[in-house]
């Protein structure tokens, strides 16, 4: 990295420490999830909230935002990656300078509330539990948005937290497109006779949790991602984090009557450790070194848990390992099963049990809500009959539960409106940039020998060695050649799932 201009070299000094203290409530978060006894949650609290303050006092110091000003007026002068330094400070300070402090006071004492209310709300199946604090919540997050600004919806300023430069206009472009291939794909699905007939049933045996380990453990190495610069351990729900340049962790978690969440858990955060392994070392503690947006996140991690994970060409590969290394449950399982049971098509209540075809459905349904929400279109006491209306429009099936329904995601407990789309985008840029890796090398050959190691290049130089550069709409252009389209994963699920049941 090249740094030359004075200021901007200031503004990076005081970044660094900024960084540093992350990456602390990072280590501090990842204990919680993985290690924390039940007694400690209230001292663990404190421990982050006061962080919290620390970091939002060096986010809102007078030096520090004089600096970026003065960099910033000087823009024209700075080479590419100054100019991205000063692009993602200014998008990291708006945060914590548009929005008055005693709002993001009351944002983050409301959420840490709602995170219970809700967890208690959805084992109870009883909306009405949840219902004022998800009231209060709506009502912040509106508030938040005027305060960040946006130029015509209202639901854009939240969709840009995650996603830079992400619209609702462009959502509701994107999906009016995707769902009705999905959804005749799906009706397709449901009327062919190897749906009709296939048993993908596998709980009838079960699966030690040692072996599933042993599996996680094998792809992960496969797929190269670094022991030395991570870890790998168990939490209620999978994630990433990084906890420094070279402590890039990863979770999984186990079910004893099913080996198949823990495989394809394992390539998804394994897809995002990857990305954040292969950032340029030198841009490490700079606004230059994490992934770029959560979409591109997820493309990586939706790559190698879909594209790879449940290729038949991978599968292919990995049948001797699933026999070695289940050797009581799994002796003798054909490909041609793993691969059918990997990817089992069926509409589902739950988004993250949903398979290729159906997920983006899921994701359709969430951003028409939140989008109505965020707008004042939709009263949220109406949520749970919402959401019924748009099952059976979208999957053709109605939840009998709000727990199966409207409480089943834990996001909007936590004030994360605007997230949901990055899924849908993930899926729809690992398409694009396995179309794109397709022209250059013949990926089906490298699955079926484990060459794994020549698409991690691939991906390295294309995409992951950049960090947070390029801003995700320039780095699709940069990899692809054009502006994502959401063609490619339409092809996608065509080619391969008219395939695997005998659609015509
Ligand atoms: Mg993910």
């Amino acid at each position: 990295m090249k740094v030359s201009d004075k200021t901007v070299k200031s503004l990076l000094e005081i970044y660094k420490e900024i960084s540093l203290l992350n990456k602390i409530l990072a280590t501090l978060g990842w204990d919680t999830n993985v290690n924390l006894p039940p007694k400690a949650s209230q001292g663990r609290a404190s421990q982050v909230s006061y962080l919290t303050k620390i970091i939002t006092e060096k986010w809102t110091d007078g030096k520090f935002i004089k600096l970026l000003e003065k960099a910033n007026s000087q823009k024209s002068k700075l080479n590419l990656e100054e100019k991205a330094i000063i692009r993602n400070i200014k998008r990291g300070a708006k945060i914590y300078n548009k929005i008055p402090k005693e709002i993001l006071v009351e944002e983050s004492e409301t959420t840490s509330k709602a995170f219970v209310t809700w967890k208690v709300a959805k084992e109870n199946n009883d909306f009405a539990y949840f219902l004022p604090d998800l009231k209060k919540i709506i009502k912040l997050y509106q508030i938040i948005a005027d305060h960040l600004g946006y130029k015509d919806n209202r639901y854009d300023a939240l969709l840009d937290i995650y996603e830079p430069g992400l619209t609702t206009a462009f959502c509701r472009n994107l999906f009016s497109k995707l769902q009705p291939p999905l959804t005749q794909t799906l009706k397709a699905i449901q009327k062919s006779k190897v749906y009709k007939s296939s048993n993908n049933i596998i709980n009838d045996s079960s699966y030690p949790i040692d072996d599933q380990r042993k599996m996680a453990a094998f792809v992960l190495k496969g797929i190269g991602y670094d022991f030395d610069a991570g870890r790998l351990d168990i939490a209620p729900h999978p994630f990433e984090t990084q906890l420094g340049r070279f402590d890039i962790r990863i979770t999984n978690r186990y079910k004893g009557n099913d080996f198949r969440e823990s495989f394809t858990g394992s390539m998804h955060e394994g897809g995002h450790a990857l990305y954040e392994q292969g950032i340029k070392e030198d841009y490490a503690n700079t606004p230059l070194g994490g992934g770029v947006s959560l979409g591109i996140h997820e493309s990586q991690s939706r790559f190698w848990e879909n594209q790879v994970g449940r290729s038949f060409e991978f599968l292919k590969f990995l049948t001797p390992i699933f026999h070695a290394l289940y050797p009581n449950s799994l002796p003798k399982i054909e490909t041609e099963k793993l691969f059918a049971i990997l990817n089992d098509v069926k509409p589902s209540l739950i988004r993250v049990e949903a398979d290729e075809v159906t997920y983006n459905l899921h994701i359709a349904l969430r951003f028409e809500i939140e989008e109505g929400l965020i707008n004042g279109k939709i009263k949220p006491e109406d949520l749970p009959q919402i959401w019924k209306t748009k099952m059976k429009k979208y999957l053709g099936i109605i939840p009998e539960t709000d727990k199966e329904g409207v409480l089943q995601d834990v996001h909007w407990s936590g004030g994360s409106f605007g997230y949901f789309p990055t899924y849908t985008l993930g899926n729809l840029y690992a398409a694009q940039f396995t179309h794109a890796m397709k022209k250059e090398l013949n990926i089906k050959n490298l699955m079926t020998k484990g060459e794994l190691g020549t698409i991690l290049s691939w991906l390295r130089s294309n995409i992951h060695q950049y960090g947070s550069l390029y801003y995700p709409a320039e780095l699709v252009k940069k990899v692809t050649g054009e502006k994502l389209n959401s063609k490619y994963f339409l092809n996608y699920i065509k080619e391969k799932y008219h395939a695997i049941y005998k659609i015509s």
